[in-house]
């Protein structure tokens, strides 16, 4: 017997039917003696839905207190969903409970629509574990300390999920979503991508921060800081299938280099469309001038990607940094208002139509002249780069906008990644 925690995306929750299916998925698997907790988002549109009405009332909700609004308001799908699971749980003959993010209750720090989990206490899911429920927990969703409820940002069901896996030390985490596994890249972008059987936990780490839609990037953060089994498989296969089999399915991220079975260099390309660029012309070369730019920036809670710094002339220099898309107004804002003529900045410029295309991989550590090959397929294809950033298993480069597609393909055939790897 094994405490497994299932979550399921807002595609396999988006009808009754498919939720009377994943009830009796859940069911055969509590039936095979596994304690069960469940963690679904809202049903698929729904948090759209209700981020659209908030907005229909207050277009510019950027307020501290219109933020509070919305997590509010958007934390009712998830209630939604959890009421109806165990619904349907019950109805398939289980003992099944629900909880919001409160009542477990899961902690948060107070940033509304991007919320930290600080704590779970699962007390209260234990004792319904031991005798013998299953339990439905909201996803994206928490209480500060003051008791207001937060969300987790976008996608923030994943990271509920991980999260309470890692608490109550489970023994898997299977995230059922709407593509059956990690690919090398978007099938949608490239057909030839291919499903990847395992992928270390650094390089979804990597593949998360940069775009890859398929886990919000704190879960994988969760998983690897508390070393939790996670594994990504499709809900669209047959709620009866064999358990054994379906145990086996989608992606597993694993945590030791060796246990990796596919020993590509490059293990997929990532791409980012939610980024813009800024950059404020000639600004005094001087310390601390940086933090005096970065620094408001981060106060602002507004994340912070590539920086670039220019070599200076005549005490001058240019910097450049990207933000996500979101964030791009009020960037320009903090910019042209404050840090630009904080610093003396001699012009603010910005850029909304770049992103940003990443080749990723653990082998990288190990070999040499991988950038410059992905620099040269993307040159002979006469695509700019603006901008490179590298850690030890990504190259990353911003490109205008348009030319996404066609770098994402170069590169994806660049680094032969629809061919599958020698054993
Ligand atoms: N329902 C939330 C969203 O759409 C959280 C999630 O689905 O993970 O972002
Ligand atoms: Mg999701």
């Amino acid at each position: 017997m094994a405490l497994i925690v299932h979550k399921y995306g807002g595609t396999s929750m988006g009808s009754t039917d498919r939720i009377r299916n994943v009830a009796k998925r859940v069911a055969k698997w509590a039936r095979a003696g596994h304690q069960m907790v469940v963690v679904p988002s809202a049903m698929s549109g729904e948090t759209n839905r209700l981020l659209g009405l908030a907005k229909d009332l207050s277009p510019a909700s950027i307020t501290p207190e219109a933020m509070r609004e919305l997590d509010m308001i958007a934390a009712t799908g998830e209630q939604v969903s959890v009421g109806l699971l165990a619904l349907a749980l019950q109805a398939e003959g289980l003992d099944a409970v629900s909880y919001t993010g409160w009542q477990v209750p899961v902690a948060t720090d107070s940033s509304y629509t991007k919320a930290r989990i600080e704590s779970i206490d699962d007390a209260r899911v234990r004792a319904d574990l031991s005798a013998g429920k299953v339990v439905v927990i909201t996803g994206f969703q928490g209480v500060d300390e003051d008791m207001n409820i937060t969300t987790l940002g976008r996608g923030g069901s994943d990271t509920s999920a991980v999260a309470i896996a890692a608490a109550m030390k489970a023994d898997e985490c299977l995230i059922y979503t709407d593509v059956d596994g990690v690919y090398t890249t978007d099938p949608r972008i490239v057909p030839e991508a291919r499903r990847l059987h395992t992928i270390s936990f650094e390089e979804m780490l990597e593949m998360a921060s940069l775009g890859s839609k398929v886990l919000q990037i704190r879960s994988v953060e969760f998983a690897g800081k508390y070393r939790v089994p996670l594994r990504v498989l499709s809900s669209f296969t047959p709620w009866d299938i064999d358990i054994n089999e379906e145990a086996k399915s989608g992606t597993l991220i694993t945590f030791e280099e060796d246990e990796k079975m596919e020993q590509a260099v490059v293990s997929g390309i990532a791409f980012n469309r939610d980024e813009a660029k800024v950059t404020l012309l000639g600004v005094p070369d001087k310390p601390g001038i940086a933090f005096q730019i970065l620094g408001p920036v981060a106060d602002a809670n507004i994340d912070v990607d590539v920086i670039i710094q220019n070599v200076s002339q005549e005490g001058k220099t240019d910097f450049s940094f990207t933000v996500h898309r979101n964030d791009y107004q009020r960037t320009m804002e903090l910019l042209e208002k404050t840090v630009g003529p904080a610093v003396q900045a001699a012009k603010v410029l910005g850029d909304a139509r770049i992103c940003k295309v990443s080749i990723v991989g653990i082998g990288m550590r190990s070999h040499v002249g991988i950038a410059s090959k992905m620099f040269r397929s993307l040159s002979e294809e006469g695509i700019n780069i603006q901008m490179i950033t590298t850690s030890e298993i990504k190259t990353s480069v911003v490109i205008d906008e348009k030319y996404m597609e066609l770098a994402v393909r170069t590169l994806h055939r660049a680094f032969e990644l629809d061919q599958a790897p020698a054993a």
